[in-house]
C-alpha cells in the first residue's frame, strides 16, 4: 500500500526538467534532414560529407597508431591537445599567419570544429552580449550563442544577380558596408566570420576581411574566424586568414578541422589557434567540460600534418590535390543543373553549391500560409519523391529571415563521379517527365 502511495506521488511531480538555456533551440536541421536522407534518399547531396575515402597516408597513419609499437596511444593524453598535433598544427600556421606560435599556448585541439565554436561562445559571451552572425550562417552559431546567454545580431549578405545574363557567383553575395557598420555598438562582444562560407561558398575577399577588421578594431570586438573550408578554394582564388590583418591576431580565434581538411569527417579532430590571453579560457571550457579528444586520430591527423608539411605547395600535397579534384566535381555539378534548368550559383570555396529551385517549384505544392519555408518543403518532398537529399537554403537563417530566400537548395559535391551522376541522371528524368507532360 505505502509503497503504492510513494509511486503515484513521484508520478505527479510536475517541475520543470528543461533548463531555461534549452528553450526554442530544441529543433536541428541536421537531425531531422538526416534521418530523412537515411530513409528515402538514394542519392545524397544532403549533410556535408565526402562519400570517397581518406587519403592512403592519413589511413595508413591511424593503422601505425593503432596497432604500432606504442600502446600508450591508447591512452589519455594532454588535455589540450595531443603533443604531436599541437606541435605539428604550431608549425604549420606559423607558416600561414606569418608569426611564431607556441603550440601550448597557441594551439587547441577539440572534438571537430563544433566543439572548438562551443567553446568559444562559452568561454567568451557572456548574458546580454550581442554577437553579429552573417547571413546565411552555419546554423549552430545561433543555438550556441543563445546557450552562452548572448544575442545573436544578423546581417545578411545580399545578392546582385549579373545583369549579363551569366551564372550567378558566390562573389555576387555581398555585405552592405553601411548596414554591417550600423549593427556594431557598445553591447557587441564578438562577430562570426565563417570563410569559405558554408552554403553559399563564398570566399571573402581582402577588402572585405578590412572592413570587418576595421569594425573589430573600432568597437574593440573579438572575431570568431571559422576557417573549417580554409583548403577548398577554386580558380586561383587565394583564402585569406583573417587573423593576418593588421590588429587582428589579438582578438581573432580561428578554428579548423581535420575531418574537412583530410576528407574525415567522422574523426572528429578540430582545432583552435589564437592568441593565449584568448585561448586561456576556452582551455577552462574544455577541461570542464570534454576535457580530452581521441588519442589516436589526434595521432593520425599529426602524422598528416607533418607529411603535409613537407610536401607544403608541391603538387603532391594533399591541399593542392583536394580542391583540384574538388573543382572538377564542382563544375561538373555546375554544369548539370545548370543543364536541367536548375540555376547554379558558382561557389569560389567549399563542397557546397547553392541552386535556384524556381522551374521546379509547379511540380511541388505550395501550402499557403504554411509555417515552414517552401524550400524546407521541396527538399522534403524531393527526398521522398525523387529519392535525392539536399538542404534547405533557409535552414541557414534565422527564424526571423527564413522566409527572405526560400527558392534554393543546398547540394554538397563532395562526392564520387557516380554519385554525383546518379544526382544528375534523377534531374535529368525528372525534367523530361515535366517537359512530356
Ligand atoms: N563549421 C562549419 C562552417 C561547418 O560546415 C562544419 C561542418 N559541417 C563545422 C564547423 C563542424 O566541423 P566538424 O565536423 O569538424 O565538427
Amino acid at each position: 500500500q505505502t509503497h503504492f502511495i510513494f509511486h503515484s506521488l513521484q508520478a505527479k511531480m510536475s517541475r520543470p526538467v528543461q533548463a531555461r538555456r534549452l528553450e526554442g533551440i530544441d529543433k536541428n536541421i541536421w537531425v531531422e534532414f538526416v534521418k530523412l536522407a537515411a530513409t528515402y534518399s538514394k542519392v545524397n547531396l544532403g549533410q556535408g560529407f565526402p562519400d570517397f575515402p581518406a587519403p592512403d597516408f592519413l589511413r595508413e597513419a591511424l593503422t601505425r597508431a593503432l596497432s604500432g609499437g606504442n600502446h600508450m596511444l591508447h591512452q589519455y593524453t594532454r588535455a589540450f591537445g595531443h603533443p604531436p598535433l599541437v606541435k605539428a598544427l604550431a608549425q604549420f600556421f606559423e607558416k600561414l599567419l606569418g608569426r611564431d606560435l607556441d603550440p601550448m599556448t597557441n594551439v587547441m585541439v577539440t572534438v571537430g570544429a563544433y566543439q572548438a565554436l562551443f567553446c568559444c561562445f562559452q568561454a567568451l559571451v557572456d548574458e546580454g552580449d550581442e554577437v553579429i552572425i552573417i547571413e546565411p550562417f552555419f546554423d549552430c552559431y545561433e543555438p550556441m550563442v543563445k546557450m552562452a546567454g548572448g544575442t545573436p545580431v544578423f546581417v545578411p549578405l545580399r545578392p546582385n544577380p549579373p545583369k549579363d545574363g551569366k551564372l550567378m557567383s558566390s562573389a555576387d553575395w555581398q555585405l552592405d558596408p553601411a548596414e554591417l557598420a550600423s549593427k556594431f555598438s557598445e553591447r557587441t562582444k564578438a562577430i562570426v566570420l565563417n570563410s569559405p562560407n558554408n552554403p553559399l561558398g563564398k570566399v571573402f575577399s581582402r577588402g572585405e576581411l578590412g572592413l570587418i577588421a576595421e569594425l573589430c578594431v573600432k568597437h574593440d570586438v573579438l572575431c570568431i574566424s571559422d576557417e573549417v573550408y580554409e583548403w577548398l578554394v577554386y580558380d586561383g582564388k587565394q583564402h585569406i586568414r583573417i587573423a593576418s590583418l593588421q590588429g587582428m591576431w589579438e582578438r581573432t580565434v580561428t578554428i579548423g578541422s581535420a575531418g574537412k581538411t583530410f576528407s574525415a569527417t567522422g574523426w572528429k579532430v578540430g582545432w583552435v589557434v589564437g592568441p593565449d590571453r584568448l585561448l586561456q579560457h576556452l582551455r577552462t571550457v574544455h577541461q570542464n567540460s570534454v576535457y580530452h579528444c581521441a588519442t589516436i586520430a589526434q595521432e593520425a591527423v599529426a602524422q598528416g600534418f607533418q607529411r603535409e608539411l613537407t610536401l607544403y605547395g608541391k603538387p603532391e600535397s594533399y591541399f593542392v590535390q583536394l580542391p583540384k579534384e574538388l573543382q572538377q566535381k564542382r563544375d561538373w555539378l555546375v554544369q548539370s543543373l545548370d543543364g536541367v534548368g536548375m540555376k547554379p550559383i558558382i561557389p569560389e570555396g567549399t563542397y557546397f553549391l547553392v541552386a535556384d529551385i524556381s522551374p521546379f517549384k509547379s511540380d511541388v505544392p505550395d501550402v499557403p500560409n504554411s509555417d515552414e519555408p517552401y524550400d524546407s518543403r521541396f527538399a522534403k518532398w524531393m527526398v521522398k519523391n525523387k529519392g535525392l537529399a539536399a538542404i534547405p537554403l533557409s535552414a541557414f537563417y534565422s527564424e526571423a529571415h527564413k522566409n527572405n530566400y526560400t527558392n534554393f537548395i543546398r547540394f554538397c559535391f563532395a562526392k564520387e563521379e557516380a554519385t554525383l551522376k546518379a544526382a544528375s541522371d534523377i534531374l535529368q528524368k525528372w525534367k523530361q517527365e515535366k517537359t512530356s507532360s
